[in-house]
């Protein structure tokens, strides 16, 4: 039986994120998304607090908390910016969670710590520029030679492209679409033949690097394969799975801030002599934007539930991550136009909520990739 009452870990955590969002976030927001500033020494500090390795055990240097710490640490940084969430959630899920999942000993040893601690930012490299939803036709390649892998081609959309110190690369060591036909290998900055590319100039989640990974005869020792030659594809659907949870908490972070700034205004707006939260048409927007919340905040409980007791949130995840993405679009839209006119400016937050909401319908699988995988766990 699920509880649905927060535990203290979670009121410490989430307590803790406030404090440290009010004094080192929320004053250049405006400025960093402004100048597509990705704050990379705003993650050191972050890093000092464990929110790089909330999931990594602490005998590696992380904060070994469990999946509700991780909603309610990513959420509540989320309500104060998106990228910082954003970051956040591709740091430790992807990455991190990459090499937590199916490194061996002494690679967790090399990598966790340097990760967990925010010494290092790390990235995960799936997508190309000619396959997202269907990663598994990828064109990056890694040939044997000797006990080493040459790799070459792009992997794009890639957060941390540039500035990630370490990336996890899934890149193709067997024959076009086979799932046994895909190699996880970690590729540290610096290695030759491995750079950064383009950054995208982005729509919202502007403070959060997108950018591509260049690989050119790029040699990666085999001490760097990540779990089985040939198990990369199904480790990704794996790491994707559980990637899901951080990106409905950053989706319930971002539907969070613009209800709150909404039913604030809304009290404090007058029009026709009265708040404008007087009107029923104003005051059943902010009811369904309440109810709606509580929805995407159970169904990411429950996820996050399942994945604490180790079980699968093939289906659970998917519920999570498209029901509250498409809450959080939704939801800062509604914000706008509460705010009317004045939500259409950069004096006020909503705005930004809106652009930034519409990456979680988008990344880590679209919401027509989350109905694919649930249409497929309920018709099987
Ligand atoms: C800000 C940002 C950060 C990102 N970070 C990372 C990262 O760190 N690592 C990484 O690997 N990737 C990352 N991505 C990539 C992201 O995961 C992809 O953009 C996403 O998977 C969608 O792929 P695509 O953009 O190629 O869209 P496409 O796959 O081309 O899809 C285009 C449209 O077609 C629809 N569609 C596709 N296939 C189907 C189908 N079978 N049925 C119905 N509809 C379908 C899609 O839903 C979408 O509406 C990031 C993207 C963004 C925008």
């Amino acid at each position: 039986m699920m509880n649905f009452d927060q535990t203290e870990n979670q009121k410490m955590v989430a307590q803790m994120v406030r404090d440290f969002a009010e004094k080192h976030i929320r004053p250049y927001v405006m400025e960093w998304d402004e100048a597509q500033h990705f704050p990379r020494e705003m993650f050191r500090e972050m890093g000092k607090l464990g929110l790089l390795g909330v999931l990594v055990p602490e005998e590696y240097g992380g904060a070994g908390f469990g999946y509700f710490e991780y909603v309610t640490a990513i959420s509540e940084l989320a309500k104060v910016c998106g990228s910082v969430g954003l970051s956040m959630a591709a740091h430790n899920s992807l990455c991190t969670g990459h090499i937590m999942t199916f490194g061996n000993e002494e690679q967790k040893k090399k990598w966790l710590p340097k990760l967990a601690t925010g010494e290092w930012m790390g990235a995960w490299g799936l997508t190309e520029a000619n396959t997202g939803s269907d990663a598994m036709r990828m064109q990056c390649v890694a040939k044997k030679d000797g006990d080493h892998w040459v790799l070459n081609g792009t992997k794009n959309w890639i957060t941390h492209g540039i500035s990630g110190e370490v990336a996890v690369v899934l890149a193709r060591t067997g024959e076009l679409l086979d799932s046994n036909g895909i190699t996880a290998f970690v590729v540290e900055r610096g290695t030759p033949g491995f750079r950064g590319g383009k950054k995208e100039n982005k729509l919202g989640m502007r403070a959060s690097e997108t950018a591509e990974l260049i690989f050119e005869d790029c040699r990666i020792p085999d001490a760097n394969v990540l779990g089985n030659v040939g198990d990369g594809f199904k480790q990704a659907m794996k790491i994707l799975d559980g990637g899901r949870i951080s990106i409905a908490s950053l989706s319930l972070g971002i539907a969070k801030g613009a209800y709150d700034a909404a039913l604030k205004y809304s009290k404090e707006r007058h029009q026709f002599g009265q708040p404008i939260s007087n009107f029923q048409g104003i005051a059943f927007k902010l009811a369904d934007m309440a109810t709606r919340i509580e929805a995407s905040e159970l169904l990411t409980l429950q996820a996050a539930d399942r994945k604490n007791k180790g079980m699968s949130v093939n289906k659970e995840g998917a519920f999570a991550k498209y029901y509250a993405s498409e809450v959080a679009v939704w939801a800062s839209t509604e914000a706008v136009q509460i705010f009317g006119g004045y939500g259409y400016t950069k004096d006020f937050p909503v705005e930004k909520f809106y652009r930034d909401s519409k990456l979680c319908t988008i990344g880590e699988g679209t919401s027509e990739i989350q109905k694919l995988v649930i249409s497929r766990a309920i018709l099987k």
